[in-house]
């Protein structure tokens, strides 16, 4: 067994250190801001649109949050809102008209979408080159094979808050709990090209605890309110909670129960932890997608 990774001002007996994202979120929320600002001297204001078919109030309230999120870093926003009742040929033609708009640079699909559409044919539909949280599976596959591509912002938000604490990921033990194209596939691709030693669990993994517990770095993306107690984490091990599940009273909860903390080194919290990396990272995906665009277009000219 390895010996545990012990992160920077994590001392044992205490408890486990909180890997809070606020102060990370906060830098890169600035640097978004600092980049828009520089935007109009390169040409134009990056742009950020949301497709929406739903009247899922939590969708709703995401997309308001992102979009203040987008204004407040001085991004450009649209929201199409097609309603609860759009077909497959509908959102098809909102994507194609973003894709063909080139004043828009990052484009996201948001779901749930309505029942009855072709789902992995709109994901397909999202353009490559403005899709900005990784949803067309062309992203997956260039990110698998290790080539350029937006990573689904939650699984790099997971990176950015490890690499903030400077925890290793080289050579590392990773165990990622949930194998969804949005967070546990491409999450394991951002770790092995990172060098980790990486093993997906998923909800027919037998003695899941066991598998855990090899983990240095154990990642909970299940979406199992409390699934992973003290008994599925090493010692000193990093524990990073994506899970974001809603409480009867209107809060959120993570995946990784209360106690874990008590053995983990370090752990992530929900709210407070992943959740508002991956928002400025979905921002900072915008300013990414208008300069590569600026330089396709500066290679065209
Ligand atoms: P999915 O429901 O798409 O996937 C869940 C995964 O967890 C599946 O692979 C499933 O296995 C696995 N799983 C479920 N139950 C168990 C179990 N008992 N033991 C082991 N594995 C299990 O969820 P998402 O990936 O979309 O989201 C996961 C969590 O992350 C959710 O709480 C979601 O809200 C949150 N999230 C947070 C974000 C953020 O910004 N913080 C953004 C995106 C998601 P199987 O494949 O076998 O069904």
């Amino acid at each position: 067994m390895n010996a545990p990774l012990n992160p920077a001002g994590t001392e044992s007996g205490e408890g486990a250190r909180s890997l809070s994202g606020k102060a990370l979120a906060a830098s890169l929320r600035e640097g978004t801001r600092a980049a828009v600002e520089a935007a109009p001297e390169a040409g134009r204001v990056p742009k950020l649109a949301v497709v929406t078919a739903t009247d899922d109030e939590s969708s709703a309230w995401y997309v308001r949050s992102l979009v203040s999120a987008a204004g407040k870093s001085g991004l450009l926003h649209e929201v199409v809102h097609l309603g609860p009742r759009a077909s497959t040929e509908e959102v098809r033609d909102a994507l194609r008209g973003l894709d063909e708009d080139t004043s828009v640079d990052g484009v996201i699909l948001q779901t749930p979408l309505p029942a009855g559409v072709d789902a992995r044919a709109l994901a397909e539909a999202v353009p490559p080159a403005k899709d900005i949280d990784g949803a067309n599976p062309l992203s997956l596959g260039r990110l698998a094979a290790g080539l350029a591509a937006f990573a689904p912002a939650t699984a790099e938000a997971v990176i950015a808050l490890l690499d903030h604490y400077e925890i290793p990921l080289r050579g590392a033990r990773a165990v990622v709990v949930g194998r969804s194209t949005v967070v546990g596939k491409p999450l394991a691709h951002l770790l092995l090209a990172r060098d980790a030693t990486v093993t997906v669990c998923h909800s027919r993994t037998r003695d899941l605890p066991e598998v855990t517990r090899e983990a240095d770095i154990l990642i909970a993306a299940a979406g199992q309110p409390g699934l992973l107690t003290a008994e599925h984490v090493r010692p000193g091990a990093i524990v990073i909670d994506v899970g974001t599940n809603p409480t009867p009273d209107g809060g959120l909860t993570g995946d990784v129960a209360p106690g874990a903390a008590r053995v983990a080194g370090a752990l992530s919290p929900v709210p407070g932890g992943v959740g508002p990396v991956t928002t400025a990272v979905l921002l900072a995906h915008v300013v990414r997608a208008a300069r590569e665009a600026g330089i396709r277009e500066g290679l065209r000219g």
